[in-house]
């Protein structure tokens, strides 16, 4: 039934409710206004890649999300598309392949399309889903080189849509403390930074199938999967600047037959502008998690485990900093989609994607030549 005004309009107020909230969305990226009122009902994501992160993250994350939800999904498997729309009740019709994501085009149903496939993918799906007119949320690390990252980016901003990385620790109240002490310089600029993340990548049936020893599909080893954290972790205490430089060294190879392809571990440094630095380390062969930053006047702490899904320690100089659990996959998305719906600016765009894949490809640099390489542009 419509609401009619004497003029015989639709009232702006029902009007706007009518009016995808992708459209309304794409309108108010674009001036970076609010939307006034707010979309009618939650946003809609598609999920590209229904793999573990999808299947056991993300997948269930959206079933509590407040401001967003699964409203289809993008797979090469048309059968587990359809279980996915039985379990999560969304039209079949919203399942796609993709080589048909041109066809979410149009679709009213779905605002964001959020790629969670393997790394080197990531640029041909991220931009298959703007030129689509959604917005793009692209899983870490953005891409496997600088180049496939200035792509994703292009094809964002000639689409008008708005491109986040799925980088769920700035949505984590343990971390957005750490980023607060940080950018306030309560214990002075960090100056002396000291950081790990990595697992323990078995011999076993995962590890002789898993894409991330492919180098192709990878695009390196625990750097660009853990190590990104690391990186994220240290820009983060130096918000002020990017570093400027790096050293690094591969670590030795204990399974060759597993690592034929990516490193097992690198360690490197990361030199900042003002004289810090942070001595980093990620591997495949060691369960390990925590960043500290010292400045003059004290120091933060995330401990063990830092950087996975459960919740972090933070501890500092000034005692422990506790904060209430919450979900990360919950708190990314929700978070996300407020900033779409307000109109605010995303606080993991897709240009600290792109800053970071910049320092892995400099740290890469530098372990080759065993020696020094400067952080591109
Ligand atoms: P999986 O291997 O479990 O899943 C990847 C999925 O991508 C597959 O199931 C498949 O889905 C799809 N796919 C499309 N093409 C290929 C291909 N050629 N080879 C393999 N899979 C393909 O990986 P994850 O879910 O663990 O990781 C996916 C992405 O998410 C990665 O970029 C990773 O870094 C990121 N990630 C982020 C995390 C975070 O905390 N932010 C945590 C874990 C992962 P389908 O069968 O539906 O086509």
């Amino acid at each position: 039934m419509k609401t009619h005004h004497s003029d015989g309009s639709i009232s702006r107020r029902r009007f706007l409710g009518q009016v995808s909230a992708t459209a309304a969305l794409l309108m108010a990226s674009r001036r970076g206004l609010a939307l006034n009122p707010p979309p009618t009902r939650k946003l809609g994501i598609a999920l590209v890649g229904l793999g573990r992160y999808s299947t056991y993250q993300l997948g269930p994350a959206l079933r509590e999300t407040k401001h967003c939800r699964l409203a289809g999904v993008v797979t090469g498997s048309p059968e587990k598309g359809r279980k996915w729309a039985r379990k999560y009740a969304f039209p079949e019709a919203n399942v796609f392949g993709y080589d048909t994501m041109g066809n979410l085009e149009g679709n009213p149903d779905i605002d964001i399309v959020y790629v969670v496939t393997p790394n080197s993918l990531h640029a041909r799906h991220c931009i298959a889903a703007a030129k689509t007119g959604k917005h793009v949320i692209c899983e870490k690390p953005m891409a496997t080189s600088v180049a496939d990252c200035d792509a994703i980016i292009a094809a964002c901003r000639a689409a008008g849509v708005r491109l986040t990385v799925g980088y769920r620790l700035h949505y984590e109240p343990h971390h957005a403390e750490f980023a607060r002490l940080a950018r306030a310089k309560v214990f002075g600029p960090f100056m002396r930074m000291k950081g790990a993340n990595g697992f323990d990548m078995d011999s076993s049936a995962r590890a002789r199938t898993d894409w991330r020893l492919d180098k192709e599909l990878a695009g390196g080893g625990p750097l660009m999967d853990m190590g990104v954290y690391v990186v994220q972790a240290a820009c983060m205490a130096k918000v002020e600047a990017p570093p400027v430089a790096v050293t690094a060294k591969f670590g030795p190879v204990a399974r060759p037959a597993v690592f034929s392809e990516v490193e097992e571990s690198i360690e490197w440094t990361m030199e900042f502008g003002d004289g810090a630095v942070a001595n980093c380390r990620t591997t495949y062969s060691e369960e390990v998690s925590s960043f500290r930053a010292e400045g003059d006047h004290g120091w933060a702490q995330l401990e063990d485990p830092a950087f996975y899904y459960e919740e972090p320690l933070l501890t500092t100089s000034r005692g422990r900093a506790v904060f209430p659990k919450v979900n990360h996959q919950v708190a990314q998305l929700d978070g996300m989609a407020l900033e779409l719906i307000e109109g605010r600016p995303s606080i993991a765009p897709g240009e600290m994607g792109r800053r970071d894949i910049a320092i892995v490809e400099a740290i890469y640099a530098a372990a080759a030549s065993h020696g020094r390489a400067t952080v591109g542009a």
